[in-house]
């Protein structure tokens, strides 16, 4: 027998990810070790769930008894053990070996390549604090630990075992009914290094009871039965003779179903910890219950920092639905739109169908009354935080704002609310970052619109020449360097009225005065010859060459018509795509500008001086490069300003 057994045993090493972490773990990192407990009894949570959610669909999964979650400690045992016994759904042998040996979220097989360019010291501690290890802090208190699981639906079950090092061992082996049993080999205990007694019932009872309320699937203890101390003295004070006693440990009232009154704010956070997989604080707690029309529930979090998938596609919603505190689906995406999808939590609601699929929860007209219900609820969180703590709202913007701003081109009905959530860096302080609101309350009241400008950074946006008459009028450009602003203004048109408009594009007329309109036609009619000339020679790149109404220092700037692509997005579109096609750009001059008017003079004493030519090239050239766009033929401009700077000594 113990032969076979031998023969059946396979060694596998863990990823390296794992191994890194299990490193990590077992070095103490972590300071708080008792939520190891949270984390094993969450997963065993968790398989409850899985197993309720498969037998809604697989008519040959049978839940075998009623769930719960047995807690077992033996003092006595030779290296004293802590066993965690869950009847659900259980793991294959296949899914053992990934589940268990690999790490498959994203942020943390990341976060550990990232550490790996790091000298592990400090930082790295903080670092790694902030992400759960879920089933691996299990060996900050064990120095073994064994699993047999049995996934529901199979016939042999599995065995696992591991002491933490680079390595575990998988075996077949045999279980009654289905589920998994995990037996920690505990650690000597060293309070110092805030390792409890996790074999002492009063032990287990407290960490549970503080991490582990809410979980609502009854939490057994199982330990000897106590006896008060008088009592054991009289009888017999030998092991065997003691009582197991069962006992329920977990209130088993859903965190979300109790009035926000009475929770505190550490079960909160438990909570949070348990459903997110972040160990960092939640960043805002929203805890709503509706009892209108339609009766519901609803626990949010905004979470402090915003996940490294947050803007994959892949990126899944954090919304758990519960009907009548029965878990239906683990990640629920018709609850909030696809923009608040870093909002985490649960919605529970009896007034829901509890035999669900996603396409009939889809078209629930409850379901639509919730969504719009919670939108507006965050939205207003939001909102109020920008008018109440606006450090706080920044804090909020820098991790999460793309996510607002994609809201603006995705929700129609929340539009102003979203617009007024935005907030953009501005001419008007390098540091701070202003709301639109904000910006037409400073607007001059011969401003006539909200002027941008977007482009791959704040220092490229400054150095545009398109902004010196902005600048010269003290008119505020607000410069968008984000990726998703090119978007976000396709679809802002408009502020409280005042249309956005980009600096770099259409005709810009500040001066208001009449003499100087009549001065420009006059200007104008006197420059046509030059202008159709430079338009010719330049054709291939530019579509019109016009006089400037934005330039005060500059000779020449390039600037798109109303309805072009910016450069910047242009290139942004052209990343990876060889043929994209290119706009013609339009190219302003500055009469006022001494280049400009000996330009107009050369060409105005004979039309066919070759420096006309050249100079039309430089000036294109030139504008390229004030706006941070590649040359079209670095070499050729070169020989020009060579030459050019030959003639001029
Ligand atoms: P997480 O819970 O964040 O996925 P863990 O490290 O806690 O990460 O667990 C890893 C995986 O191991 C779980 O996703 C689950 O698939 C599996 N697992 C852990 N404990 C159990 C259990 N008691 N029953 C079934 N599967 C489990
Ligand atoms: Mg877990």
């Amino acid at each position: 027998m113990a032969v076979a057994e031998k023969e059946q045993l396979e060694t596998f090493e863990f990823q390296a990810e794992v191994q890194q972490l299990l490193k990590l773990v077992i070095n103490s990192l972590y300071t708080d070790k008792d939520i190891f407990l949270r984390e094993l009894v969450s997963n065993a949570s968790d398989a409850h769930d899985r197993l309720r959610l498969e037998a809604l669909t697989r008519p040959e999964i049978v839940a075998e008894g009623e769930p719960e979650i047995r807690v077992i400690p033996d003092e006595k045992a030779r290296t004293r053990t802590l066993t965690l016994r869950d009847n659900g759904i259980g793991m294959s042998r296949q899914e053992v070996i990934s589940n268990i040996g690999t790490i498959a979220k994203s942020g943390t097989a990341e976060m550990l390549r990232s550490l790996k360019e790091k000298p592990a010291g400090e930082g790295a501690a903080q670092l790694i604090g902030q992400f759960g290890v879920g089933f691996y802090s299990s060996f900050m208190v064990a120095d073994r630990v064994e699993l047999v699981t049995r996934r529901a639906g199979e016939a042999t079950a599995t065995h696992w075992e591991s002491t933490g090092d680079g390595s575990y061992t998988i075996s077949e082996a045999e279980r009654e009914g289905h589920g998994t049993t995990i037996t920690l080999h505990l650690k000597p205990v060293d309070r110092e290094n805030g390792i409890d007694d996790y074999a002492e019932r009063w032990t287990l009872t407290r960490i549970i009871k503080q991490h582990c309320d809410f979980i609502t699937y009854p939490i057994v203890l199982v330990a000897e039965k106590e006896v008060d101390a008088m009592e054991a003295g009289q009888d017999a004070p030998e092991a065997e003779a003691r009582e197991i006693e069962e006992k329920v440990l977990n209130s088993r009232l859903p965190i979300w179903a109790r009035s926000p009154s009475e929770v505190k704010e550490e079960e909160y956070r438990d909570y949070y910890k348990t459903i997110s997989h972040d160990w960092t604080e939640p960043f805002e707690i929203v805890h709503q219950r509706g009892e209108g029309t339609i009766e519901y529930q609803a626990l949010l979090f905004i979470p402090s920092k915003a996940p490294r998938d947050l803007f994959y596609v892949g990126a899944k919603p954090g919304l758990k639905l519960y009907v009548k505190r029965v878990l239906v689906m683990e990640s629920y995406e018709d609850l909030l739109p696809r923009y608040l999808r870093f909002v985490r939590g649960v919605v529970d609601s009896p007034d829901l169908p509890l035999n669900v699929s996603r396409e009939t929860l889809q078209d629930d007209r409850n379901i639509r009354k919730i969504r719009q219900a919670l939108v507006k609820k965050v939205l207003g969180v939001l909102t109020a935080m920008q008018e109440g703590n606006r450090e706080r709202y920044t804090e909020f913007w820098g991790q999460f704002g793309r996510a607002i701003k994609e809201g603006v081109g995705q929700d129609h009905e929340q539009r102003e609310t979203l617009n007024k959530l935005l907030m953009f860096e501005s001419s008007r302080d390098p540091e701070a970052l202003t709301t639109l609101g904000e910006y037409v309350e400073r607007m001059p009241e011969e401003q006539q619109a909200i002027y941008y400008l977007t482009g791959p950074s704040r220092s490229v946006i400054e150095n545009n020449p398109s902004l010196e008459m902005f600048r010269e009028k003290g008119f505020e450009v607000l410069y968008l360097s984000d990726p998703v602003d090119e978007l976000v203004v396709q679809s802002l048109w408009d502020f409280e009225g005042k249309k956005l408009k980009s600096v770099g594009k259409g005709v810009v007329d500040l001066g208001g005065e009449e003499e100087k309109k009549d001065e420009k036609t006059g200007e104008e009619e006197a420059y046509k010859p030059l202008l159709e000339a430079l338009e010719k020679k330049l054709e291939t790149w530019v579509k019109q060459v016009r006089l400037s109404g934005r330039l005060s220092k500059s000779p020449a700037v390039l600037v798109g018509a109303e309805h072009d692509y910016s450069p910047h997005l242009e290139r942004m579109l052209a990343t990876g795509i060889n043929d994209a096609p290119k706009q013609r750009r339009i190219m302003e001059l500055n009469p006022g500008h001494e280049v400009v008017r000996k330009l107009k003079a050369r060409f105005d004493a004979n039309p066919e001086d070759p420096a006309v030519a050249e100079y039309a090239e430089i000036l294109f050239g030139w504008g390229l490069i004030a706006e941070g766009s590649p040359l079209h033929d670095p070499v050729r401009f070169n020989q020009l300003v060579a030459e050019l700077m030959g003639r001029g000594l």
